[in-house]
């Protein structure tokens, strides 16, 4: 990659470069295994002393294609893709937090890391506690502990739409020399980047706008690559990892630990990656990213601007909307909104359910980011197993109808809800 590349030629050329008489796109390698001529090539991988592939479990060609051209988009030095968002969010804990560790983290957070982080990870040891998404340098230092690993936001949550303030949990971050890891599904690399505002770790459910095509459930995690783990807090970055012949990630990878040790531990140890064919597919997806996100951000405007002055409209939540309560942090961080809005309909959880039951272009759908305009009622679905107070926390209002604007013609998009909305 040349380093002056400008982002749309990142998004295309990145990840592999044909050699002479190489196939033109990427291949998918959908091969398990790879073959070598002799015992000792495949000793020396083994102990990861050269670089190369053995066995898809830990790493694959098709699969480090996306890995490159992620890492080049969000300007890490290593990305690992794993086989979902879900699996990127624990992953990236597991590796700086194990039993007895505790994590401070955002309380808007999309509802499967909620329930992750609360029930799952507390039964593996791990506590966390959670601050207001919008909490300052000051709160979230409140909730860090002696014990404190990592810190956690979402950029853009997941679908209360609260832009966190990255520079305000990264000051705490840098204060306790802890990692800031934050998950930039929602605006992708295009919108922000979170390693220019402090995060060392950035994670991606890839299902989302990185596919944008609503074919493959992915991960990645991203390392910014200048985190410091020699404080004493993370042990296992600087001394030998028995698991692998005594190597040490600090002094062995000394340019991406991390990366090197969620792969040779966490992918190894629980089978994680994603599949060649998934990385195919979400490459492939990566490579219009920078045509995709300016559509979608334009046309959810549009949508935002028309709900709001919808007589029925109770209210309308999308954060580059002037007026609403994100908009200031939303310039700051943010080059545009992304697709994702929410609303209510006046009339209450019924009244909204009658709209979202006459909606005809957008389906109900449970998922957001992909180039089909979908909306869907979070509190009785991705935020269900979220208790009132969780509900409250990460801002999810019993009411509130989250939308994915897509890629059709606004003109249909609006037509589409002032249909619904006329049946109320
Ligand atoms: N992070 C965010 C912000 C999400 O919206 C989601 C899923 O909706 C996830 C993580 C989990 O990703 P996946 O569904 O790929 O496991």
């Amino acid at each position: 990659m040349d380093e002056k590349w400008q982002f749309a030629t990142r998004a295309v050329q990145t990840g592999y470069t044909p050699g002479n008489g190489a196939p033109r796109i990427t291949p998918i390698v959908q091969s398990t295994t790879f073959k070598y001529d002799d015992a000792q090539s495949v000793a020396d991988l083994f102990d990861l002393k050269t670089p190369g592939f053995f066995y898809s479990r830990l790493a694959n060609p098709t699969v480090e294609v996306l890995e490159k051209k992620i890492a080049a988009l969000e300007g890490g030095v290593a990305a690992v893709a794993v086989s979902s968002g879900q699996t990127a969010s624990a992953l990236a804990i597991l590796n700086v937090c194990t039993c007895g560790g505790h994590v401070v983290a955002s309380a808007g957070l999309y509802g499967g890391t909620t329930a992750l982080f609360g029930n799952t990870l507390k039964k593996m040891g791990v506590e966390v506690s959670f601050v207001p998404p919008a909490a300052k340098r000051e709160t979230v230092l409140a909730a860090c502990r002696d014990n404190t690993r990592a810190i956690f936001t979402e950029t853009l949550s997941n679908p209360a739409l609260v832009v966190a303030d990255l520079e305000e949990f990264a000051a705490a971050a840098n204060q306790i020399r802890v990692p800031l890891i934050v998950d930039n599904t929602f605006p992708s690399p295009f919108l922000c980047n979170p390693f220019e505002f402090g995060a060392a770790i950035v994670t991606h459910s890839s299902t989302k706008y990185l596919d944008g095509h609503a074919t493959s459930v992915g991960g990645v995690v991203v390392e910014k690559g200048d985190f410091d783990w020699s404080s004493g807090k993370f042990p296992e970055f600087t001394e030998p990892d028995e698991s692998y012949h005594g190597l040490i990630y600090t002094k062995n990878f000394a340019a991406s630990p991390f990366s090197a040790k969620m792969r040779a531990q966490w992918i190894r140890d629980l089978g994680v990656p994603m599949s060649p064919f998934n990385a195919f597919l979400t490459q492939m997806g990566v490579e219009t990213l920078h045509l995709r996100m300016p559509r979608h951000c334009q046309n959810a405007l549009a949508l935002a601007e028309y709900l709001a002055k919808h007589p029925k409209v109770g209210y309308v939540k999308y954060p580059f909307l002037p007026g609403d309560s994100q908009y200031e942090l939303a310039k700051k961080y943010l080059r545009g909104g992304s697709g994702v809005l929410s609303f209510g309909v006046k009339g209450g959880k019924e009244a909204g359910k009658t709209v979202l039951n006459s909606l005809k272009l957008a389906a109900i759908a449970v998922h957001v980011a992909d180039l089909r305009t979908c909306a869907l009622h979070p509190a009785s679905t991705t935020h269900r197993q979220l208790s009132d107070a969780e509900l409250t926390a990460a801002g999810v209002a019993p009411d509130l109808i989250r939308v994915s604007v897509g890629l059709e013609d606004i003109v249909d998009i609006i037509a589409d809800f002032e249909q619904a909305l006329s049946r109320v």
